[in-house]
Parts: structure tokens; sequence; C-alpha cells
């Protein structure tokens, strides 16, 4: 088999020179299964950390229908028309079922996805936490290489895939439903924990006096809240993601909190302190990764899985084997 080889040097400077088709083909490259194109994706993003880092990352959360491909594409595109380069890690709602995509990844954020300073990459949603997945912080990387200056990070809200996004960005934004009463009942406390702002969205029409009070209390129950950030309270704020109302008040708050962590040195902290966390997470996966892929481990195990069912080792004598086994290799 012929080894797979590109001009990397090439790669790295049509990245920087905002070849979308080069960041497109490294993002690839990097989210390989394939060795070497997997090690080729890694060399790439060791050239390019150098150009990383002066940006601004927004991780955006909500339940389905919430309103964060509309808040995205608005959000997004006024940033764009102020001269900002924006790339969005989108969602892509694909069918665990079919494997495939049920809307494709067109139809969502179209009108920013034409924007000459957008880039938009969409990931699935089977197979992954929420549409957050193990190279979603790489991707991240490399885009800011690239030259943009704002990145979203869009999640479903499943729980675990918040806790991730929270681990890669500097903000965190819920993006909430008016008519809250039973929504906020049931809401878990950790991730109104997990925001930096909670943004009621789609206050027009009808909807506007109700997201007021839904704003109001959002507020109310924040102040009970242990903030996400130091030194900062949470602010809960009314959008319309459909009418584009609110939209710079939203970019206001992220750049008074970003100039608020700065000259508390929050910023540089947190930031380090996720690269830190990163790469534990990264041991992790790669033990688990190694441990579960071996074909001995898997012979092994469905032996003991018998052994266990039938109550003739208990189970902590059965991991103790697979271990002790593995100490031997
Ligand atoms: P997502 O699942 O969180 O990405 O939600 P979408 O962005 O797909 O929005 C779900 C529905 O809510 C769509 O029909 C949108 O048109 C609608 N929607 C989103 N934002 C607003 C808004 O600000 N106002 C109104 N009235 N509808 C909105």
């Amino acid at each position: 088999k012929k080894p797979f080889v590109i001009d990397q040097a090439e790669y790295v400077q049509e990245v920087r020179n905002g070849s979308r088709l080069h960041l497109a083909k490294t993002i690839t490259l990097i989210e390989s299964t394939v060795a070497d194109q997997q090690t080729i994706g890694q060399q790439l993003l060791k050239e390019l950390l150098q150009y990383t880092g002066n940006t601004i990352r927004i991780g955006i959360t909500g339940v389905p229908g919430a309103g964060k491909s509309t808040f995205i594409e608005a959000f997004g595109k006024m940033l764009c028309d102020q001269g900002y380069k924006v790339a969005v890690l989108a969602i892509d709602p694909s069918s665990s079922l079919t494997g495939g995509s049920i809307l494709g990844d067109k139809t969502r954020m179209e009108e920013l996805a034409k924007h000459p300073n957008a880039f938009i990459r969409p990931s699935p949603s089977a197979g992954t936490l929420g549409g957050v997945h193990k190279k979603s912080r790489e991707t991240m990387l490399i885009c800011e290489a690239a030259g943009y200056d704002v990145i979203l990070v869009e999640t479903v809200g499943v729980g675990q895939s918040e806790t991730i996004v929270r681990g890669m960005v500097d903000f965190f934004l819920l993006l909430a439903l008016t008519g809250a009463g039973d929504e906020l009942q049931g809401m878990k406390k950790g991730i109104m924990e997990l925001a930096d702002a909670i943004i009621v969205n789609k206050a027009d029409g009808s909807n506007e006096k109700l997201a007021k009070k839904t704003v109001a209390e959002y507020k109310q129950i924040l102040h009970f809240l242990t903030p996400s950030s130091p030194n900062w309270t949470t602010p809960a704020l009314a959008v319309s993601s459909l009418y584009k109302t609110g939209l710079d008040k939203v970019w206001e708050t992220i750049q008074t909190f970003k100039k608020e962590m700065l000259l508390n040195n929050v910023w540089q902290y947190r930031r380090k302190e996720q690269t830190v966390a990163w790469f534990k997470t990264m041991i992790v996966d790669r033990l688990y990764d190694d441990f579960f892929s071996s074909t001995d481990k898997k012979q092994e195990m469905a032996q003991l899985e018998g052994l266990v069912r039938d109550g003739q080792v208990t189970v902590s004598q059965a991991v103790e084997e697979l271990f002790s086994s593995n100490s031997k290799q």
C-alpha cells in the first residue's frame, strides 16, 4: 500500500492564507481514523498551533428547537458583517438509524455558510456526544490558525456534552425558551451553573412579553446559583434570532466578559487548565481505545463474561484477571 503523503509546508501555508479547501482537508485528516492520515493531521496541527489562541471561543447549548441554528446564523452573520471571521462547529443532525443525515449539512445555516467571512464545519451527532467528539477541540484550533477570530461551538443539551464543550470554550451560552416555568423546574441546575449567559430566544411577536417575564424568572434563579466564572454575574437576556434583536447586546456581554476575565487572569488561567484537562482526557481515551481494540482482550473478555454470568468468578476477580494478563504482555 502506498504511503499517504502531502506537501505539509504547502498545506500550512494554504490554511494560513485562508484556503477553505485546505482547511477542510486538514480537519478531515485530524478526524481521520486511518493511522497515517491521522499522523499527518497531527503534524499539521503542530505546525499550526503557534497561530492559535487570539480568539473568542463560544459554546452554545440548548434543547432541540430552542433555536440554536437560527441564533448562530443570525449572530454569526452580524459578526461577519462587522468584519470578524467566524467559524462554526455545528451539529449535523444525523440519524443513528440510517447512519446518514436527515437534513444534510446544507439546510442548516445556509445563509451564514455563504458569507465570505464564515466557515461551517458540521459534525454528525450520531456516534458523538451531542455533536462534540474527541477531535472537536483540535478542529477548533485549526480554524483559529486559519484566521477565524470567533469560534462558535454548538452542542445539543444532553448533559455530558455540555461539560465537554464548557471545557473547550471561553464563554458558554445557554439558549432557553419562554414559558420556562416547567422547563426551569426540569432543567438541571448543573447546566445553568455552566452558563456565562442565559439567552431567552424567540422574544418576538406575541411571545415577547412572556420572554421578558422568563428573563426575570431566570435572573431570580441565577441569583441563587454559583456563577460559572469568578467575578461574573451570569446575565439573562432576551433575543429574537428570527428578527435579529438583542444580538448586539449578547456580543457586548461577551466582550465585557473577556475584558473582565483578562483583567483578573481567569481567561489565561482557564485556557491553560483546559489544555491540561484535555491532555488527561486524551490519555484516558487512548487507554480505553488500546484496551478495547486488542483482539486478545476481546477474547479474554468474552470468556470471562461467561464465567461472571454463571457466577463462577466474581466481577472483581474477572477484572483483576484481565488487567494482570495485560501487564504480562
Ligand atoms: P435548534 O434545534 O435549536 O437548532 O432550533 P432551530 O434554530 O432549528 O429553530 C427551531 C424553530 O424555532 C424553527 O422553526 C425556527 O424558525 C424557530 N425559531 C428560532 N429562533 C426563533 C426566534 O427568534 N423567533 C421565532 N419566532 N422563532 C424562532
